[in-house]
């Protein structure tokens, strides 16, 4: 079942620069910074009452982030929706026809196993579900 929205992804050049306006924007303090080496991001993660504002930076050349960024602009990068049971969503929309880019849960920031959905299935959106680690 997907549960809600858990964040919102933003695609940025630098958090250094970036995390001050959204900050102030949302009147919030960053509560962790994460680097994903797998992914090549680094993390900076705000709330916004039941969700987060999640901005991402790129630390390498091939990083997802980089190649968005490449495209020429920052600013809105994916949705993540929280799921109780990832395992179970990824067959779900698998069988539904839903093009998976990671076709088993893999481990993300903020104590999450993560799976993204292909935006050519999803009409241009990129999608991620999210599950809290059990730790
Ligand atoms: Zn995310």
């Amino acid at each position: 079942m997907i549960k809600k929205i858990e964040h919102l992804g933003i695609a940025v050049d630098s958090i250094e620069e970036s995390l001050n306006v959204y900050q102030t924007l949302l009147g919030a303090e960053c509560y962790k910074e994460e680097q994903v080496v797998s992914e090549g991001v680094k993390t900076a993660f705000i709330r916004v009452g039941e969700s987060k504002i999640e901005l991402l930076e790129a630390t390498s050349k091939d990083s997802p982030i980089a190649k968005f960024l490449e495209k020429g602009r920052q600013g809105f990068h994916h949705v993540a929706f929280e799921v109780d049971d990832i395992d179970f969503e990824i067959e779900r929309l698998k069988n539904e026809g839903f093009q998976l880019i990671h076709t088993s849960a893999k481990d993300g920031a903020d104590n999450k196993r993560i799976a993204f959905l292909h935006p050519k299935s999803t009409g241009g959106l990129l999608v991620e579900l999210c599950q809290e680690k059990i730790s």
